[in-house]
């Protein structure tokens, strides 16, 4: 077999590819099936076009036709950036731009031999960047698919080198002359080949964690279900960060939220979940994991340094609810939510534990008034005193005495 025999095999099924991968985008309509298969089109039709030599106009043969196949390339990079969810950068151009500039030079456009390096040159450095992009999160760094992917085309990158090196050193005048490239892209493509059961893997695992994500996910609120909550209770349970030893569950109870259903509808009543979800995933702020029990309940599972620090979030997200009005239709709703804190070392943390004693202070803060935190210590439950239930006018409580009230209950619990 000659090397222009095995560009065509290599052409028909490049293309072949890039046609199946554009017909999953019908199904799926992500962009990137359409980036790589069109790359892989792309691909194949320069190679194809190089192989025509002496059939075709040389100008379309050559200069087209690595333009087409470098621009394959650049494809691949931008439908990797798709993949990732990530912007389009320009900067997938430079392979085809970086051959077109070449031919700009009049030696490299007239020698055979620089402008197999000039092609070679050029595909390694899109494939580089193809790797670049790929482990460019430290996500992304962590997947064992991406890291046998990226090593696959990092051999695409060293016998591409290669090719280009020995174009320049032995200067063959013409595919025929050169033989020893010919075993080089042979092994490339199986490479190649390896290189693309990765991609499909990866495809699979992106799918199977859109379902696993969809399941984990309360469809009217897009915070986590209960399901979700408990997933994430195990994986924040088995990573303590340093410092940072306990684990809080706060379980929220909408007050009164029957009442709003009856009075405005349910609708509006969804209205206020929506709001409410997006006060307390909003104030999490990577700490923790905010989620959905059912109903009108919520938790927030955190690591907190002490119980001061849970105490403070869930009042934070108590004072900011009460203080939103809340638009639904042409009602503007204000609502109120009472909440239950339950701590315990994040080492020996049991959920079904957390939960109960959650439970329980929830019912002291629902019995002693509602719109209020109350937290468990060792069987014990104390209500948080708070600045906006104080008699007081507001202007002459003083938060740092909320602040001691607190430490003496944790003071008490240890
Ligand atoms: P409390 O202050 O004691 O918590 O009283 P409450 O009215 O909030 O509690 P209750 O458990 O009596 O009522 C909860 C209501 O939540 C009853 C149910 O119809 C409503 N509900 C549950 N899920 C949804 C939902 O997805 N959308 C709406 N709009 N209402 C829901
Ligand atoms: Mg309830
Ligand atoms: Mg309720």
């Amino acid at each position: 077999m000659d090397i222009v025999t095995g560009f065509m095999i290599w052409a028909a099924e490049a293309t072949t590819l890039g046609a199946l991968l554009c017909s999953r985008w019908f199904y799926e309509r992500q962009r990137f099936y359409l980036s790589w298969g069109g790359g892989f089109i792309l691909h194949g039709t320069g190679v194809a076009l190089v192989a025509l030599r002496g059939d075709l106009p040389e100008f379309i043969s050559i200069e087209v036709a690595n333009t087409v196949a470098l621009s394959g390339v650049g494809l691949w990079i931008a439908g990797m950036m798709q993949f990732d969810n990530r912007r389009v950068d320009p900067y997938a151009a430079i392979p085809a731009l970086l051959w077109i500039a070449g031919m700009f030079l009049n030696p490299v456009r007239e020698t055979f031999a620089y402008r197999v390096a000039l092609f070679h040159g050029a595909a390694s450095i899109g494939f580089m960047m193809l790797i670049g992009v790929m482990l460019a999160s430290r996500e992304a760094r962590k997947s064992h698919t991406r890291r046998v992917f990226a090593a696959f085309i990092g051999i695409q990158v060293v016998s591409g080198i290669i090719v280009a090196a020995l174009a320049l050193t032995k200067q063959p005048s013409t595919f025929a002359s050169d033989t020893k490239s010919l075993w080089l892209l042979i092994s490339a493509a199986l490479c190649f080949v390896a290189a693309l059961m990765c991609g499909a893997k990866l495809i699979n695992e992106r799918s199977e964690a859109k379902l696993k994500l969809l399941a984990q996910t309360d469809p009217l609120t897009g915070v986590l279900n209960r399901r979700g909550l408990i997933d994430e209770f195990e994986r924040m349970r088995k990573a303590a960060p340093p410092h940072v030893p306990m684990l809080a569950l706060i379980h929220f109870d909408l007050d009164g939220f029957k009442q709003i259903n009856d009075r405005y509808g349910h609708q509006a009543g969804d209205e206020v979940l929506i709001a409410f979800a997006r006060i307390g995933a909003a104030s999490q702020r990577g700490r923790g994991s905010f989620g959905r029990m059912g109903g009108e309940e919520f938790a927030s599972i955190v690591h907190v340094r002490d119980m001061i620090e849970a105490a403070s979030l869930s009042e934070a997200i108590r004072t900011t609810l009460k203080h939103q009005l809340i638009k639904a239709g042409e009602h503007q709703i204000i609502c109120t939510v009472s909440s239950g804190i339950a701590i315990a070392e994040t080492k020996d943390a049991d959920l079904d534990m957390l939960l109960s004693a959650a439970d329980r202070a929830l019912y002291v803060a629902k019995t002693s008034g509602r719109d209020r935190t109350a937290i468990s210590t060792d069987g014990d439950v104390s209500i948080i005193p708070s600045v906006d239930h104080s008699e007081e006018p507001a202007a002459i409580v003083d938060i740092s005495r909320q602040i001691a009230a607190l430490k003496r209950i944790a003071a008490i619990a240890k």
